[in-house]
């Protein structure tokens, strides 16, 4: 049975909050199928395939993780900023800076990915086919997506020199590849279809497969998610183990287990201090201040990406400084571009 002190929705802990995350997350996603679109419209117009000019829009440069991890080195090691895909850096350097104050914020509120995701794992709750994994399952498939970010960190934080970024960064294949990422969706190879139908397939019986076990942007977040000063913490004194918090939990975190909920899954989604029944028994805490209205996350999220992005526009690192004509020509001989 409940005790007395359960809350009614207030601003501290709003029940809505589960909506406004939806609307937050179908909003971005919804701008990433506007973008992919009118970036297909410039790929028709710079293959000859359409005589209308659509500007490029840089905002796709957010599905190029790897060129913005090169990009980032070559940044640290030679102070240049990638002035030929801006907006991807900018992207990940923003995706970075949330993941280190905000937990996973940018998993939880902005990645079109987690949206769809989450949508999937909507749809198998209320078809009741999720299989809940073993612990033992569980533990040995979280540790693949660190596995890969572990094999990128070496190959490209660790072995690329710099004169090994400059290649890369100059070469044709760089220049194409968000044109190279549209065709491996316009024209998938047989084995890119069967592992994009098996991912689909298998999400919908064991939660959030992709983003759980997976993704290694996700997991390098979470590792920096360490370091947040953000916290949900547990009062044991009050808490009446109903198990509401585990239920929603889309991290599928053991809250009931913890006084302060560390791991790097976390995606600051809210949706565990917003169900729990008790007041004060799950709060946002930050160094200081135990209790925090849990707008204030999503809110720190939305702010920190959208400066960065404002930040980017105003000095002049958004749009790539490569002319459309020039794109064009590459384009051209895109099928004979290797991988370098
Ligand atoms: S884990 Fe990866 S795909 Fe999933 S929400 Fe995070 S960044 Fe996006
Ligand atoms: S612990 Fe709470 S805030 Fe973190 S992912 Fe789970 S429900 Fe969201
Ligand atoms: S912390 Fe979780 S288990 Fe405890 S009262 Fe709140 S919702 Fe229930």
């Amino acid at each position: 049975m409940e005790k007395n002190n359960t809350s009614s929705a207030n601003l501290t802990r709003p029940k809505w909050i589960k909506t406004l995350r939806t609307l937050v997350q179908g909003g971005f996603a919804l701008f990433c199928l506007y973008a992919g679109y009118r970036y297909y419209l410039f790929y028709l117009w710079a293959t000859d395939q359409s005589s209308t000019y659509v500007p490029r829009p840089p905002s796709v440069e957010a599905f190029l993780p790897i060129g913005a991890l090169v990009g980032l080195k070559r940044l640290i090691l030679s102070g240049n900023y990638d002035m030929i895909h801006p907006a991807g850096l900018t992207i990940f350097l923003a995706a970075l800076c949330i993941g280190l104050l905000l937990r996973k914020g940018f998993c939880g509120w902005i990645c079109p990915v987690g949206f769809a995701s989450n949508l999937v794992e909507k749809t198998a709750k209320k078809l009741k086919i999720l299989w809940k994994v073993p612990i033992w399952l569980d533990l040995t498939l979280l540790s693949l997506k660190y596995q890969l970010l572990f094999l990128f960190l070496v190959l490209i934080a660790w072995k690329m020199t710099l004169k090994d970024l400059e290649f890369f960064h100059n070469s044709p294949y760089n220049l194409a590849v968000d044109a190279k990422m549209l065709l491996f969706f316009l024209s998938p190879s047989r084995l890119s279809i069967g592992i994009m139908l098996f991912l689909i397939a298998i999400s919908f019986v064991i939660r959030n497969f992709w983003c759980r076990y997976l993704c290694p942007y996700g997991a390098l977040l979470g590792l920096l998610a360490l370091a947040s000063p953000f916290q949900v913490k547990r009062d044991q004194k009050t808490c009446i183990d109903c198990k509401k918090c585990e239920k929603t939990c889309p991290a599928s975190i053991t809250l009931t287990s913890k006084k302060t909920i560390r791991t790097g899954e976390c995606i600051g989604c809210m949706e565990c201090v917003s169900v729990c029944p008790v007041d004060d028994c799950l709060t946002l805490a930050l160094p200081g201040k135990k209790k925090n209205s849990i707008l204030l996350l999503p809110a720190a999220v939305l702010t920190t990406f959208l400066l960065f992005y404002a930040v980017a526009f105003i000095t002049g690192h958004w749009y790539s400084v490569v002319p459309p004509e020039a794109m064009k020509e590459i384009y051209s001989i895109i099928a004979e571009i290797p991988h370098p």
